[in-house]
């Protein structure tokens, strides 16, 4: 299982305490110190803090879902492989079918196209995002829906508990103002306590908020461009050296001057990660359908010779 092979990741493992921790917090909070003062017998209370916490439902199962589930990692072969001869070797899938098919030298195996090997998992994952520490699993082909929904409910959750910490914030001052808040002094936390809280959860807030709407727009940019960051970054370094070379000799180059690009609608893209199912059932942690329709299939590694 991929989270056990990358538990031993410290950096991973701290920051799963860290997200559990950061979402019970957030929870203590909001119940305790906004929604219980500020909507006493009130149906406001109950009616925020269960939309409140259905979205922490949604936002741990998702993590869940992205922490556990296999991201595409490509299977290793029963026995040792013979890479001798990789040239005519790589002619031969070609060939047959497996273009794009890549050797990789620390699994030992062949992988399809896309598959890039992660050094923390120490194998080979079909389209290969990145490896997430706040996952402690790599982000690929079978996880990323799981991955951007995790994000997409962290950013709800950040959003929400800052509407309700301003509101209550506001609501505490016009009391005081008022005169209201000494009837209720004797028994609530100090005033100090409870703005401490509201502080650090705004802050907590306000860092989750930012960070997951960046990553969330970088993740759908790679979806419909068809291009995950390490693709883009080898085809910049692939610009980068055509554009050299040809400069340096002014000899007329047979190669396109950008590398092929996808031709796929964005809604297709968008479908092969999200499922084909309706947008409602994009934002659930359900299995997707297999995205690799009309492509290669992963499940079988090609007809090598060993
Ligand atoms: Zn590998
Ligand atoms: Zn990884």
């Amino acid at each position: 299982m991929a989270f056990l092979r990358c538990s031993r990741d410290p950096c991973g493992v701290i920051c799963l305490i860290l997200t559990y921790f950061s979402v019970f917090y957030a929870d203590y909070v909001v119940i305790q110190y906004v929604l219980i003062p500020t909507y006493p017998d009130s149906v406001w209370c109950s009616l925020h803090g269960s939309v409140f916490n259905l979205i922490l439902l949604l936002l741990l199962a998702c993590h869940s879902k992205a922490v556990f589930s296999d991201p595409g990692m490509v299977p290793l072969p029963e026995t040792a492989m013979d890479f001798s001869d990789l040239r005519s070797q790589s002619s031969r899938m070609n060939e047959r079918g497996c273009e794009g098919w890549t050797v990789c030298s620390c699994c030992e195996t062949y992988r399809p196209p896309r598959a890039h090997h992660c050094r923390v998992c120490q194998r080979c994952i079909r389209r290969m995002d990145h490896h997430c520490p706040w996952i402690n699993n790599c982000v690929g082909e079978l996880n990323q829906k799981y991955f951007i929904q995790f994000l997409f409910y962290t950013g709800v959750a950040s959003l929400y508990s800052m509407v309700l910490v301003v509101s209550a914030w506001v609501w505490r001052i016009r009391n005081e103002r008022d005169g209201v808040a000494e009837k209720e002094g004797e028994e609530t936390p100090s005033k100090h306590l409870i703005v401490a809280h509201y502080i650090i959860l705004l802050v907590e807030s306000v860092l989750f908020g930012v960070f997951v709407m960046v990553i969330v727009y970088d993740q759908l940019v790679s979806i419909i461009t068809d291009e995950t960051p390490i693709e883009q970054m080898r085809n910049r370094l692939m610009i980068k050296d055509r554009g050299s070379s040809s400069s340096s000799s002014s000899s007329t180059s047979s190669q396109p001057p950008h590398p092929p690009h996808t031709r796929k609608p964005k809604l297709a893209l968008l479908r092969e990660v999200f499922g084909r199912g309706s947008v409602f059932c994009w934002l659930l942690p359900l299995h997707a359908n297999p995205p690799s329709v009309g492509g290669i299939t992963y499940s079988a590694l090609p007809d090598y010779d060993v």
